[in-house]
């Protein structure tokens, strides 16, 4: 009996152990935008496409996390599905810029060896993630921006489309709405024209899709993809693709992806400031995330939300908006929300 019980606990013990490692169990987390999402203004038919997006992305990403595969991929995956998917400002479905274009942004980082990629500004490659992974994995850099970046993509393999592609009825319109309203300003996706970018105005919805994960071996992975702000002009970039503001993942902390007014999560270095927060002041990932979202992103006058799990599969979904299209898998469960 004691011989077969210390068996048992063997094999238990190898099975917490891959190569080396105490194993992790998965998780996945992803967002599709925050912003003035109220249950009065989104019918029963479009909750539930967006309900199924999210819960397909979750899957296609856990699928690669559940056969082994690393976080790197599965937040690659999953963001790919929503850069597909026109009900969300990134790849398909992205905002027009003033002049009537769409210049994507998407930044990816790897939590295990600090490794980052980014693009700005693209125009032609399908799924931007993919073009941030290939500047990440294919050259020395780690940003890339305009046609140069979308030349770099097209080298090394990333699919190439027509800038057509990206055109949907409703950004369009979006974008003669932003401009009736106001020809210079560039606003959020879905903000009210007319009161664009002020504070006391927050009817804004933000698009951007993201993911982070956790894999079974404790590696951390981010990821961010955006059409940007309706209307933008100048070539502007916003937090997205700026490793550790939209996006940061170190193994010693934290994964995140932001969602919002990215100028202010620009200029508090959002990401990076809750991997900070954890390594140097010992807080909690819950602490760190209500920290910035919650008080100091809402005191400079920006708002928006964010995604993010540890080193220890606990996970963060703070947003000082009305809601955010959110989802996560934890051991297994698979859930998915919009309102607060
Ligand atoms: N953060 C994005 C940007 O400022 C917008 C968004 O989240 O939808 O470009």
């Amino acid at each position: 009996m004691r011989v077969l019980l210390l068996l048992l606990l063997g094999v238990f013990c190898a099975n917490q152990f891959v190569m080396g490692q105490q194993a992790t169990k998965p998780v996945l987390v992803i967002h599709g935008g925050a912003g003035t999402i109220l249950p009065q203004h989104i019918t029963p038919e479009k909750e539930k496409a967006y309900k199924d997006a999210l819960t397909q992305a979750l899957q296609a990403g856990y699928a690669i996390l559940n056969a082994g595969g690393t976080a790197l991929e599965a937040v690659t995956a999953a963001v790919k599905l929503m850069e597909d998917s026109p009900l969300f400002n990134a790849g398909k479905g992205a905002v027009f810029t003033n002049e009537g274009r769409n210049e994507l942004d998407a930044a990816i980082m790897d939590g295990s060896n600090l490794k980052a990629g980014a693009v700005a500004g693209i125009t032609t490659i399908k799924n931007p993630i993919t073009a941030a992974l290939a500047v990440m994995q294919k050259s020395e850099h780690v940003m890339m921006t305009g046609s140069g970046a979308d030349k770099f993509a097209a080298a090394q393999g990333c699919e190439v489309v027509s800038p057509s592609y990206f055109y949907t009825p409703e950004r369009w319109k979006g974008l003669l709405k932003a401009k009736e309203a106001d020809s210079l300003k560039s606003i959020l996706d879905h903000n009210t024209p007319g009161a664009v970018l002020q504070p006391e105005n927050r009817d804004g919805k933000y698009g951007t899709v993201g993911a982070v994960a956790l894999d079974a071996k404790g590696n951390l992975a981010a990821a961010t993809s955006t059409g940007g702000m309706t209307n933008k002009r100048f070539g502007r970039v916003g937090d997205a693709p700026i490793i550790g503001a939209g996006t940061y993942a170190n193994n010693a902390t934290c994964a995140v992806s932001c969602t919002g007014w990215g100028e202010y999560f620009i200029r508090l270095v959002m990401a990076k400031s809750i991997s900070d927060r954890m390594e140097f002041g010992r807080q909690s990932l819950a602490k760190a995330c209500d920290a910035l979202v919650m008080d100091a992103l809402p005191k400079l006058g920006g708002d928006g939300g964010l995604i993010a799990v540890d080193k220890n599969g606990n996970i963060a979904m703070p947003f000082n908006t009305a809601g955010m299209y959110r989802g996560s898998i934890k051991n297994g469960e698979i859930s998915v929300a919009i309102f607060k």
